[in-house]
């Protein structure tokens, strides 16, 4: 029931908890960024919930916590559970920095999270600090280990690749080598002034590189998102790639977002968008939503402009989810 004019069945949904984060990764939330939103206007627990269950009755089948830090909510743990248990809902994945993971993995395995994203753009100390704002890296390393121990697998790293770390994609390959974590290399999309000027990098030869270096063959991993999958024909090593601007993939996305005060974006890289916290706030029925989640469909456009129109974007990411 979920399909847009353009024919793709939308069966995905991020969920951004919170606009709040800890870290000030440059091409993110900027240092100084004061524009974060009341907590009065954020969505309540059980308004999420009633929303996600007619969303799942309509197909939805996939729920990502994100933000912002999603950690940062107070009981996301609680929150999990609730949307675990919606009929329909089969897979409930986080991203998340990693920063309070250590002490958080455990109650989000038993809460229902089936699958972790960590952001980690360089095992560096200082670069860590220069790009992401705080000296992190052994709090992210506890998180990750927690996570191992909680039992998450497979675990995927997310490193974003700009002109400051793209030195370091060889040295992140072999940590994820030797801890068996899921490599992600993201485009930088321009997301903000500062993510503008921090230089986006093409994977493509990256790719090229990985491939020759290691022998990849295309695989699959399991997950809902954009990443393009290579791995070692012993399976050991897996890498993915997501590009959304060297080789976008906008004819299959399969993906809403749902920002922490309630408003369903169509499009990573539009401004399209339908107010569902004051349906939600003025007693809206059901069928109120389900009408409003077909009219929101019909608002999706075909793609993102990162390439053609890349001043056109002034959302940070924290605000729309990532
Ligand atoms: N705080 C959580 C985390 O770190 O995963 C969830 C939210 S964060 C916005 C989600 C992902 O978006 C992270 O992997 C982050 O590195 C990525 N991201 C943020 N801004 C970006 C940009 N301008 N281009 C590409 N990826 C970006």
């Amino acid at each position: 029931m979920l399909i847009d004019r353009f024919g793709r069945a939308i069966e995905y949904l991020r969920l951004s908890v919170t606009d709040r984060c800890d870290l000030r990764c440059a091409y993110c939330i900027p240092e100084g960024f004061k524009g974060f939103e009341e907590p009065a206007h954020w969505l309540t627990f059980a308004e999420i919930e009633r929303l996600l269950s007619v969303f799942a009755r309509m197909g939805l089948k996939r729920v990502r916590l994100t933000g912002g830090e999603p950690l940062l909510r107070r009981h996301v743990d609680e929150l999990a559970r609730r949307i675990a248990q919606i009929p329909g809902i089969e897979d409930l994945s986080l991203s998340t920095n990693a920063t309070q993971l250590a002490g958080m993995a455990e109650r989000l395995k038993a809460a229902g999270v089936t699958r972790l994203n960590v952001s980690l753009d360089s095992l560096d100390p200082d670069t860590v600090k220069r790009i992401n704002g705080r000296p992190v890296l052994d709090d992210i390393l506890s998180g990750l280990a927690a996570a191992r121990a909680a039992g998450f697998a497979p675990i995927k790293l997310n490193m974003v690749v700009m002109r400051d770390n793209a030195h370091e994609v060889d040295a992140m390959v072999e940590f994820c080598l030797a801890h068996g974590y899921v490599l992600r290399l993201i485009e930088l999309m321009p997301m903000g002034d500062t993510a503008r000027r921090m230089g986006y990098v093409d994977l493509q030869p990256i790719k090229r590189a990985l491939q020759t270096r290691f022998g990849l063959v295309d695989t699959v991993m399991p997950g809902g998102g954009p990443a393009r999958y290579l791995g070692t024909p012993d399976g050991r090593f897996t890498v993915g790639f997501i590009t959304p601007l060297s080789q976008h993939f906008c004819a299959t996305c399969n993906r809403v977002r749902l920002t922490v005060d309630g408003q369903l974006h169509l499009c990573l890289g539009q401004d399209a968008r339908v107010d569902f916290r004051s349906l939600l706030r003025e007693g809206a029925s059901d069928q109120a939503l389900v009408e409003a989640m077909h009219q929101a469909l019909a608002l999706k456009p075909e793609r993102h402009e990162f390439v053609e129109r890349p001043e056109k974007l002034i959302r940070f990411m924290n605000m729309t989810g990532g």
